[in-house]
């Protein structure tokens, strides 16, 4: 070490100056002292920062194809394929026109904000999460039926995009580019078309005030959420690149989309046009003009161009929700259990039993978790006792085992808590 002899002093193996204080590194003979860790730090908080890959932007390069981000989609979604399809195109052009270079030219891409029709639990919110998951950009979720008018009790349509700068650490610029999924927007369907509205406080007043919103304006929220107050400071947000993904059950419409394809059909090419209607599946049928007779108002439609759908969920697509996406559940209580050096495994029927009672008791796919936690919880409870350094234990999960676990009264009580 560069220790001067006859002084209590240190030479800096960088600035070569002697100072009381220094730190050694690995090679004790090598020494730096406190002005040059500090002169280093400025250098380093001066440098341009490559991005970490979470706050790496987004750029027309780095954009993935609609393909790409299907495929994407398909390691977390099972089926949906029409859905995924039409979001993928839909948030790859979304993007492209948020992306592109300000042209002369006259053609304006006009946004395309998107409406996921389709039962709950069928895998809206999981679609909307994982592409925003995949682009990397800020992410919010909010439920219609929350929502009101301003000035009425509830919440404001603004606390979406309170909720967006949050996710975007109030990066304003950032959250501006983000995904808004609304849920239940079908929850604030006007009751009937020709209703009078003067006293529909959670219907068209909500949905006039979404239109703004969906359209693009800049809005003044309050940055901590809850309501506005005169002597608070406001951000604004410009949602005017703000994707929104709208989603609903829309329960019964297949009786609008029925009576439309009905109506069409009348005359000439009826029979032919009805022959090849799938009764059993209508919603793929759907049509914007269903959602008007549903009780939307033609401004929010228009304002919602890409339209799709979900499948429910049969046996076999829940089986796959088991075993199938990068973080299935079964994987997840592996990953859990390896780290108590556990060798989990599931047996196929033990799944199959699973799925069945997740379909006799109408849980959907998001039951299937609390069946799962259900069946997961004694063992979770007592394996790390078990657990001996060095050895790895086995547990297999038979029919048999998920049997016991899951009696009819606590398939009874997970049904009371979907
Ligand atoms: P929705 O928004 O349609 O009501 P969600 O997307 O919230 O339904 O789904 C609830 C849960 O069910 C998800 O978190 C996911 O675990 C599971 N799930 C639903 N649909 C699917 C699907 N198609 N693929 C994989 N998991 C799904």
């Amino acid at each position: 070490m560069a220790r001067n002899s006859n002084k209590n002093t240190h030479t800096c193996s960088f600035c070569g100056r002697e100072m009381p204080e220094m730190f050694a590194g690995m090679d004790a003979n090598v020494l730096i002292c406190t002005d040059c860790i500090e002169a280093g730090h400025q250098m380093v908080s001066a440098m341009p920062r490559k991005s970490s890959p979470a706050g790496e932007e987004l750029n027309l390069n780095t954009l993935p194809t609609p393909q790409s981000i299907k495929e994407f989609l398909d390691l977390y979604v099972i089926g949906q394929d029409e859905a995924k399809r039409f979001l993928s195109v839909a948030v790859y052009n979304h993007y492209k026109r948020v992306l592109q270079e300000i042209s002369n030219d006259d053609v304006e891409i006009e946004k395309s904000n998107i409406l996921l029709v389709g039962s709950t639990g069928t895998g809206k919110t999981l679609l909307a999460r994982t592409i925003a998951k995949m682009l990397k950009v800020p992410f919010a979720i909010g439920d219609a039926t929350a929502l009101t008018q301003a000035g009425y009790v509830g919440e404001d349509v603004e606390s979406l995009l309170v909720r967006l700068l949050q996710d975007a650490n109030y990066d304003v610029a950032k959250a501006q580019r983000g995904i808004v999924f609304i849920d239940e927007i079908d929850k604030i369907a006007r009751k009937s078309e020709n209703m009078s509205i003067t006293r529909d406080v959670s219907g068209e007043g909500v949905q006039q005030s979404l239109l703004k919103m969906l359209e693009g304006s800049v809005v003044n929220v309050p940055p901590q959420g809850g309501r506005k107050h005169p002597e608070q400071e406001l951000i604004q947000i410009n949602t005017k690149n703000i994707l929104f993904i709208c989603g609903g059950a829309f329960d019964g419409i297949e009786t609008k989309i029925s009576q439309r394809l009905n109506t069409q059909a009348v005359g000439f090419a009826a029979q032919a046009k009805t022959a090849q209607v799938d009764k059993n599946n209508l919603l793929q049928y759907i049509a914007p003009q269903d959602l008007k007779s549903y009780g939307l108002i033609p401004e929010i439609i228009g304002r919602l161009p890409v339209l799709t759908y979900l499948h429910p969920l049969n046996k076999e697509a829940l089986r796959n929700i088991l075993t199938e996406p990068k973080n299935a559940l079964t994987k997840q209580y592996k990953k859990l259990m390896a780290m108590d050096n556990v060798n989990l495994t599931f047996d196929d029927d033990a799944l199959d039993f699973i799925v069945d009672k997740a379909l006799e008791y109408k849980l959907g796919a998001r039951g299937l978790r609390g069946l799962m936690e259900a069946v997961m919880t004694d063992i979770m409870y007592e394996m790390p006792n078990k657990k001996k350094t060095g050895t790895t234990l086995s547990f297999t999960v038979t029919k048999s085992y998920a049997e016991e676990k899951l009696g009819q009264e606590k398939l009874v009580q997970l049904k009371n808590a979907v």
